[in-house]
């Protein structure tokens, strides 16, 4: 996929500093920014700006942690709307990934296929998010819906999320959300992260 964002693009990272974003409870951002890379520090971040639909890019990368294992190895995340994590984490190689590893939704889908690369290489999410849909007793008629792509690859294709993973920023899954990244204490770096909102549906002209 390409990482040139479209003109309707928001570039939530402006790859200078972080004044898009604050921490959980609102108070400013910390992480660590330079040539356009932001580096994990010092808990989680989210965008100020919330979105509904929308088609995100971003790109990571896992440190080189030989010694560390399982859910202790590389691991990060990326939160739609702040609800539902996209796992990160240094599963290259696994055979067969789990709800677990990088690329999964966590702990409700496996990604399709392992497509994660080596530690210390960048690697691309580009995600088609789809929230929920009310009927008029705001009910929700049609659950929150993803396709996924790492590294070019699709690895979620339209599944309907089960509701919001653990760790969710929120449980009011009917309004728009931030983009939240996980601090979970290792040196996993960003760049390039952009968002397009997309409109809900197109006309019902003919
Ligand atoms: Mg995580």
């Amino acid at each position: 996929m390409t990482s040139t964002p479209p003109t309707t693009a928001s570039a939530v990272f402006n790859n200078k500093d972080l004044s898009n974003w604050m921490q959980r409870n609102g108070d400013p951002a910390t992480w660590i920014v330079a040539d356009g890379i932001m580096t994990v520090a010092s808990g989680d971040i989210m965008t100020k700006e919330l979105f509904t639909d929308f088609r995100l890019h971003l790109e990571f990368m896992t440190p080189d942690m030989p010694e560390a294992t399982g859910q202790a190895k590389g691991n990060s995340g990326v939160f739609l709307q702040g609800r539902y994590e996209i796992q990160v984490l240094d599963s290259y190689g696994i055979e067969v990934p789990g709800k677990g590893d990088c690329g999964a939704v966590y702990d409700q889908f496996a990604p399709l296929v392992n497509a994660c690369k080596p530690p210390l290489e960048w690697q691309t999410y580009d995600v088609f998010f789809r929230a929920p849909r009310c009927n008029e007793d705001n009910q929700i008629v049609d659950p929150t819906r993803l396709t996924v792509l790492q590294n070019g690859i699709v690895i979620h294709n339209n599944v309907q999320l089960l509701g919001v993973t653990g760790g969710s920023a929120g449980q009011n899954v009917r309004e728009p959300g931030p983009l939240l990244l996980q601090d979970h204490g290792d040196l996993l770096k960003y760049r390039n992260i952009w968002i397009e909102p997309l409109l809900l549906e197109g006309s019902d002209k003919y």
